[in-house]
C-alpha cells in the first residue's frame, strides 16, 4: 500500500501525522495545565482568602473577648473609655472579616457548601447575640458598676462569647479543612495530568517509531535493491533481473536503471563488435584472437595456425577488389565450417587468417590443414568466374614455440612464409628455422655499422652464354666480411635487412658499387653485364628508377649495361606499384630479369605482361634435370615458352656436367652454376676465364 505512494507524499503524510500527534499531546498538556492553574488560582484567590478571613474573624473576636474581661476588671471609668474604643475596633474588624468571607463565598467559582453557609449564618446569629449581651454588659458596668456587670457576664455574656469564639474557631478549622481537601484535589489533578501527558507522549513516541520504521523500510528496501542492480551493472553483469518496483520515485529509478542497463548492453555489444569483429568477413579479428588466447589457463597447450591465400594480390589486381573481398568472405565461411566450437578462426589482415586450436598437437594441426586444403580445392565461382584458390599454412605450437599470442602469430606467419618459399602446403615453425638465432639478432644490430665500415663486399658469379661459349653477364651477390665471424652468407642477413627495411640503404650502395665495377670493365673492353638483386622492399620504393638513372649517368653507363633481378614473390607484394616501377625501369632501358622462376605461383601468362628480358629458372628444377623427367618437362616447356615470348632463359644452380649438357641440348640460353663457377671476390672474378663450354 505504502509503495504505491510517492516518497514525497509518504514523507509528507508521516510528518503531518507526527505533527498532529505532537499537537494533540501539546493541546492536552496545555488544557491540563490550564485546569491546574485555574484550580490553583481559585485556591490561592478564594480559599486562602477565606482561610485568612476566617482566621482574622477568630483573632479579632478573641482579642475583643480578652478586652471585655479586662474591662470587667477595670473600676476606673477613664481607663474603660480607652478600652471601649479598642474593643470597637476589634469587633468591627471581626465583623468586616465575616462580611468579606460572606462575600468571598458568594463570589467563589464553585457554589459554597451548605455546611459553610450554615456555619456563616450561625456565626452571624451568634455575633448578633453576643453583641446584645455585650452592650447589656457595658450598660451594666456604666450604670450598676462592674460587680453587677460581672454577674450578668457570668450568667449570659460569657456563654454567648464562648459560643461565638467556638464558632469562629470552627470556621477557621473548616476553612483549613477545605484547604487541605483542595490541596489534595490539586495534587490528584496534577498526578492525573502528568500520567495523561506521559502516556500520550509515550504513545506518540511509539507511533512515531513504528511510522519511521515502516517509512524507512518502504524507502530503503527498494533503494538497496536499486543499489544492488547498479552495482551488478558496474561489475558488468547485464543479465541480472531488475525488480519491477512501485510507482514511487524508487520505482522510477529502477525503471531508469533497466533502461540504462539495456542501453549499456546494446552499446557494449556494438563496441565489442567494433573492437572484435572483422567488418569484411564477419569473423573475429586479431584483438579477439589475442584475448581468447590470453584467457586460456597458463598450462594450456595447442596450436596457432596462420593461413595465407596464395596469389591473392594477383587475384585482387586482375579481378578487382570486390571479387577479392567476396573471395575472402567465402574462404572465411568455408574454413570456419571445419572448426569445432572450441576452435577459433580470425582474419588477421588482408588475406591472412589465424586459427587457435586448443589441445592440438602438430599432427592434429596438420590434419586440419589437410582438410582445409581439400576444401579449398573445390573451385570457387565468383561473378561467373571460376577461381582455383590455394593457400599456405604456418603452424606454431604452444608452449614450445612461444607463450604469448603475438609471438605465436609472428612465428606461425614466418612458418607460412617458409612454406611458400619451399612451395609446401604447410610448415611448422620448428621445421622452418625462420626466426633468427641469438647470434643473428646481434647481426641485425650491427648491419648499419657494417655498411659504414665497408664490411659488405660483392662477389660475382658468371652467367655463361651457352651458344657464344663465354660469359656475357654476372650476378652480383652480397657477402658480409664480419671481423669476428668471418664471411657471412646473404641468406643469414638479407632476410632481416628486408624485414627491418635496412635493405633500402644497402641497395643504393650496392648499385653504386656494381655500376662502378661495370664502368671499369667497360673501360677495360669487357661487355659483361652485371645483375643486381632487388628485394620486395626495393620494388615498393617509387624513387628507385630515378636513383638508377642518376647512377647510370654518374658512372657514364648506358642503361643496357645493367640488369636487375626481381623475384616473382617480391612482385606479388604490391603488383600495381611494382608494375609501375618495372615500366619505368624498362623505359629507361635497363634489363630486367625474373629470378627464381617456378618457386612461386606466378604463371608465365602473367609474366608475359611484364616488361622483362630474362627469366631465371629456379635451382630446384635444374637440380637433376638430366635424369628427372618431371623437372626436364618443366624446364623444357619453360624454355620453349620463353623463346616464344622473346625472353632469354637462365638456368640457375647447374652443378654437374650432365645438367650442363642437357641444358645446352635443350636450347637454354645461359647457365649460372657451380659447374662453371662459384660466386667470387672481384679480383678472382676478373681473373676468371670462361671454360670452353
Ligand atoms: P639468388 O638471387 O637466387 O642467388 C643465387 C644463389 O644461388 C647464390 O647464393 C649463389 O651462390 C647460389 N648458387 C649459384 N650456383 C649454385 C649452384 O650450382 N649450386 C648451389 N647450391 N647454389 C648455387 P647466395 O650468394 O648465397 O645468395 C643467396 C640469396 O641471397 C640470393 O639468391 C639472393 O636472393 C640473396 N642475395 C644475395 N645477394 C643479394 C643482394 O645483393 N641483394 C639482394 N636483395 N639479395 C641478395
Ligand atoms: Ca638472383
Ligand atoms: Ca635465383
Amino acid at each position: 500500500m505504502l509503495n504505491s505512494l510517492r516518497i514525497g507524499t509518504r514523507l509528507g503524510l508521516a510528518f503531518a501525522l507526527l505533527l498532529a500527534l505532537l499537537g494533540a499531546v501539546a493541546a492536552v498538556s496545555l488544557s491540563r495545565l490550564d485546569r491546574l492553574l485555574t484550580v490553583t488560582q481559585s485556591l490561592v484567590d478564594v480559599q486562602v482568602q477565606k482561610l485568612y478571613l476566617a482566621h482574622m474573624a477568630d483573632q479579632h473576636a478573641l482579642t475583643a473577648a480578652n478586652q471585655l474581661l479586662i474591662l470587667l476588671q477595670t473600676p476606673d471609668r477613664n481607663r474603660r473609655v480607652g478600652l471601649y474604643q479598642q474593643m470597637d475596633g476589634e469587633l468591627d474588624a471581626a465583623d468586616l472579616a465575616v462580611t468579606r468571607l460572606d462575600k468571598a463565598l458568594s463570589e467563589q467559582p464553585s457554589p459554597p457548601s451548605a455546611a459553610e453557609q450554615a456555619q456563616l449564618a450561625r456565626l452571624k446569629v451568634l455575633r448578633g447575640r453576643y453583641n446584645d449581651r455585650f452592650y447589656q454588659t457595658v450598660n451594666l458596668i456604666e450604670l450598676s458598676g462592674p460587680e453587677k456587670a460581672r454577674q450578668q457576664f457570668e450568667v449570659s455574656t460569657r456563654q454567648a462569647l464562648s459560643a461565638l469564639l467556638d464558632e469562629t474557631r470552627l470556621l477557621s478549622d473548616t476553612q483549613q479543612q477545605l484547604m487541605r481537601v483542595e490541596l489534595w484535589q490539586l495534587d490528584q489533578a496534577e498526578r492525573q495530568a502528568r500520567t495523561l501527558v506521559v502516556s500520550l507522549s509515550a504513545g506518540a513516541l511509539l507511533l512515531g517509531m513504528v511510522l519511521a520504521w515502516r517509512m524507512s523500510r518502504s524507502i530503503t528496501r527498494p533503494v538497496s535493491e536499486a543499489v544492488g542492480v547498479a552495482e551488478a551493472i558496474a561489475q558488468g553483469d547485464l543479465h541480472r533481473p531488475v525488480p519491477s518496483g512501485g510507482r514511487d520515485e524508487v520505482g522510477k529509478l529502477l525503471g531508469a536503471l533497466r533502461v540504462m542497463r539495456d542501453a549499456i548492453s546494446s552499446r557494449e555489444a556494438r563496441i565489442l563488435r567494433l573492437a572484435y569483429v572483422d567488418d569484411l568477413t564477419g569473423l573475429p579479428n586479431r584483438t579477439r584472437f589475442v584475448e581468447v588466447f590470453q584467457a586460456q589457463p597458463a598450462e594450456a597447450h595447442g596450436a596457432v595456425l596462420v593461413f595465407d591465400i596464395d596469389r591473392f594480390a594477383l587475384i585482387n589486381h586482375a579481378l578487382g577488389l570486390q571479387v577479392g573481398d567476396r573471395l575472402l568472405r567465402e574462404i572465411g565461411l568455408r574454413l570456419s565450417s571445419l572448426l569445432t566450437t572450441r576452435q577459433l578462426m580470425v582474419r588477421l589482415w588482408a588475406d591472412q587468417f589465424a586459427l587457435l586450436l586448443p589441445d592440438a598437437d602438430l599432427a592434429a594441426a596438420q590434419a586440419l590443414g589437410e582438410r582445409m586444403m581439400a576444401l579449398l580445392r573445390t573451385p570457387q565461382v565468383l561473378d561467373g568466374q571460376r577461381l582455383d584458390v590455394s593457400g599456405t599454412l604456418g603452424i606454431a605450437l604452444f608452449p614450445q614455440d612461444g607463450r604469448d599470442a603475438p609471438t605465436l602469430l609472428r612465428r606461425a606467419e614466418l612458418a607460412a612464409r617458409g612454406a611458400k618459399r619451399h612451395r609446401l602446403p604447410w610448415l611448422s615453425f620448428a621445421e622452418s628455422g625462420a626466426e633468427p638465432a641469438h647470434g643473428q639478432l646481434s647481426l641485425i644490430g650491427e648491419m648499419r655499422e657494417a655498411l659504414a665500415r665497408g664490411e659488405f663486399v660483392l662477389f660475382y658469379q658468371p652467367k655463361v652464354d651457352l651458344q657464344a661459349g663465354r660469359m656475357t653477364s654476372a650476378e652480383a651477390l652480397l657477402r658480409w666480411r664480419h671481423p669476428e665471424r668471418g664471411m657471412i652468407a646473404p641468406g643469414l642477413f638479407i632476410p632481416f635487412a628486408e624485414q627491418t627495411g635496412f635493405i633500402r640503404e644497402i641497395t643504393p650502395w650496392l648499385l653504386d658499387q656494381v655500376m662502378g665495377h661495370a664502368a671499369a670493365w667497360r673501360r677495360a673492353g669487357s661487355a659483361v653485364v652485371p645483375s643486381v638483386n632487388l628485394s620486395a622492399h626495393d620494388l615498393l620504393n617509387p624513387g628507385l628508377a630515378d636513383q638508377v638513372a642518376e647512377l647510370l649517368q654518374r658512372h657514364g653507363l648506358t642503361p643496357d649495361a645493367l640488369c636487375l633481378e626481381i623475384t616473382e614473390s617480391a612482385l606479388m607484394e604490391d603488383p600495381t606499384l611494382a608494375l609501375t616501377l618495372l615500366d619505368r625501369l624498362s623505359a629507361l632501358g635497363v634489363k630486367l630479369s625474373i629470378d627464381d622462376y617456378g618457386s612461386g605461383q606466378a604463371s608465365l601468362g602473367y609474366l608475359k605482361t611484364l616488361p622483362v628480358n630474362e627469366l631465371k629458372i629456379d635451382r630446384v628444377f635444374v637440380d637433376g634435370v638430366a635424369d628427372t623427367p618431371k623437372n626436364a618437362a618443366i624446364v623444357r616447356s619453360t624454355i620453349l615458352l620463353c623463346h616464344e615470348l622473346g625472353l632469354s632463359v637462365v638456368a640457375e644452380g647447374a652443378e654437374t656436367a650432365a645438367e650442363l649438357d642437357w641444358l645446352r641440348a635443350n636450347g637454354c640460353d645461359l647457365v649460372q652454376g657451380y659447374v662453371l663457377a662459384r660466386p667470387m671476390p672481384l679480383e678472382q672474378f676478373l681473373a676468371w676465364q670462361s671454360p670452353v663450354v
